[in-house]
């Protein structure tokens, strides 16, 4: 069978057209809600671990202490590859002002990571932020599902979060 415009609008090829499109829109929304459930994850922690509260933390490089709904999740290292987009140690709480407009504020974030892991640890995420995963979709609803249990364990979200 010649290739032409009958097979491509054959009900096959639709289905085919269609669930390709399905796929792209669902694994956008899987990475982002992902994300958000790892970022309300990360900066819980660092609340609790900053001022004892789930309602207020400080930022990592500049220390300004603002309410929960304020902060950012940001990176150490800019430029979220996908296998270092989750990484635990390489992203803290910070205000809009060091992660947006100081780019992360990298050189405070270098100290402020040795300080919290160790000589040479910031050498450790450097290389982790250059590999290079591509996430199934599974991967991503597994993540959420991990950090959904993670913010449990820490006792859920303050209902006051602004
Ligand atoms: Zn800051």
């Amino acid at each position: 069978m010649k290739r032409g415009k009958k097979l491509e609008y054959s009900p096959i090829a639709l289905e085919l057209k269609s669930r390709r499109a399905k796929k792209k829109v669902s694994k956008r929304t899987l990475k982002n809600n992902a994300w958000s459930i790892f970022s309300q994850y990360i900066r819980l922690r660092d609340c609790l671990f900053t001022t004892g509260t789930k309602t207020h933390g400080k930022c990592i490089t500049c220390g300004v202490v603002l309410p929960f709904g304020k902060l950012q999740a940001g990176h150490f290292i800019s430029g979220r590859h996908n296998s270092y987009l989750f990484s635990e140690e390489g992203v803290h709480a910070q205000c809009r002002t060091c992660n947006i407009i100081k780019d992360g504020n990298p050189l405070v974030y270098r100290r402020a990571i040795i300080d919290l892991y160790g000589e040479g640890y910031d050498e450790v995420l450097e290389k982790e932020s250059r590999e290079i995963k591509k996430f199934a979709p599974q991967d991503l609803v597994d993540i959420a599902e991990y950090y959904k249990k993670e913010i449990e364990k820490l006792g859920g979200l303050s209902e006051t979060v602004v």
